[in-house]
């Protein structure tokens, strides 16, 4: 049996929860990784296959998140080991037996992530009166995938990286062609945004296939598509592949919004784009970030350029609105993308390394206030 003590490094984790009812089969674990900032801020993940290792990368990653991007929160996560797609009413009782477990810690603000919504962030609002962020409209929320805010965030880093990487001068958003690996709501938004400013979208992929044309996708037809329940493979036109061969297309910007490690080893060698802003967690491994790096291709790191969700949540969490939030997330955004970008030019360190300088100072400031570093 190995010891829990085995994650602890000089940042965290500050508490590691272990909710079991066995009654009702209610297995979860909460991670509060470290509060030095605030009140820690992380979704509840709902899967069969989810673990107490996974729990800890993600809450490790709320904290750098929330450092990075200037918000007085720290970073946790929550794991629930179990079927999202269950009967509603079974759900319900998990995600409110869930919430009365954890009513006495304070310093934990709930919110969604995969597997659990905004209803079910209601029904916790209803069970405690706790903390809860990523709420339905109805109760006060800010439909964070519905406005794309994640989206919004990247639209504004990829404004600010273009001048840094290897483009020609004046080289701007219009005109520019541009990848997307997923096409839901950070997908979506991010190609309607960008559709905006006169960008063009030779590429898309989702779960089923991939679709590319030189001369420019349809944005809004192939969001009908997606909303539709469709596949972006059965978009009228453009060249069809299969799901991964998005790697590969030619154009100048790429984004990952799917699925963590998809760029990796085996195929970082492919990918052409000059640019690439990761839009889903952990889309890049080390090893291709790296090599990528190496290569003169610019990447903007996740939780720098995929902030955008939780500086929402944050804002939703001050009794902000919609149009409050926006406004910081581009202000945030665009200051982090610029900060870590021009680190990495003047230090001549990836763009990861000095993103995570500026969280990591962030974070060791803040624990240095706390009573206990003076013993
Ligand atoms: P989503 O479920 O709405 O959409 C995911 C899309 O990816 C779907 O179109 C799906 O078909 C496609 N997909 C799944 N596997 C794929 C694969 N292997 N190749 C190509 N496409 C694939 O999810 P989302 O909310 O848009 O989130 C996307 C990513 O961004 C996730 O990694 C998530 O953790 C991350 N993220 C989301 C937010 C947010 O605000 N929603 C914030 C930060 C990070």
């Amino acid at each position: 049996m190995a010891d829990i003590l085995r994650f602890a490094d000089k940042w965290g984790p500050a508490k590691i929860i272990q909710v079991y009812e066995p009654t009702i089969d209610l297995k979860a674990v909460l991670v509060i990784d470290n509060i030095a900032m605030g009140p820690a801020i992380g979704g509840i993940r709902m899967a069969p296959d989810v673990s107490i290792e996974e729990c800890m990368r993600l809450a490790r990653s709320m904290t750098l998140k929330n450092a990075a991007a200037g918000l007085s929160h720290g970073g946790g996560k929550t794991v629930v080991y179990a079927d999202p797609k269950m009967p509603k009413r079974e759900k319900e009782r998990l995600i409110r037996a869930l919430a009365a477990a954890l009513r006495n810690f304070p310093e934990y603000i709930m919110g969604p992530d995969m597997g659990t919504d905004e209803e079910c962030m209601a029904w916790i609002k209803d069970e405690i009166n706790h903390s809860v962020t990523g709420l339905p409209a109805e109760a006060g929320g800010i439909p964070i995938d519905q406005i794309g805010a994640t989206a919004w965030g990247i639209r504004h880093a990829i404004e600010v990286a273009l001048p840094y990487c290897r483009c020609p001068v004046g080289f701007g958003l219009a005109q520019s062609r541009v990848a997307i690996q997923g096409f839901g709501a950070v997908g979506m938004n991010a190609a309607r945004f960008l559709a905006e400013q006169q960008a063009v979208l030779v590429g898309a992929a989702d779960s089923q296939g991939s679709v590319y044309d030189a001369e420019g996708l349809d944005v809004n037809k192939l969001i009908r598509l997606k909303e539709a329940g469709k596949s972006v493979v059965e978009y009228s036109g453009g060249e069809k592949f299969d799901r991964d061969a998005i790697v590969g297309f030619e154009c100048d910007i790429w984004i990952p919004a799917a699925r963590p490690d998809v760029v990796n080893e085996n195929n970082m060698e492919q990918l052409k784009a000059k640019l690439v802003v990761e839009g889903a967690n952990i889309p890049l491994t080390e090893a291709a970030e790296k090599y990528l790096h190496d290569k003169g291709v610019l990447c903007v790191p996740d939780f720098i350029a995929n902030s955008g969700g939780v500086i929402c949540a944050a804002m939703e969490y001050r009794g902000k609105i919609e149009s409050e939030a926006l406004e910081v997330i581009e202000k945030k955004v665009r200051n982090n993308t610029r900060q870590v970008l021009e680190e990495s030019r003047i230090k001549n360190i990836t763009p990861r390394d000095a993103a995570l300088n500026l969280a990591m100072t962030r974070v060791e400031k803040a624990m240095s206030y706390k009573r206990w570093s003076i013993y």
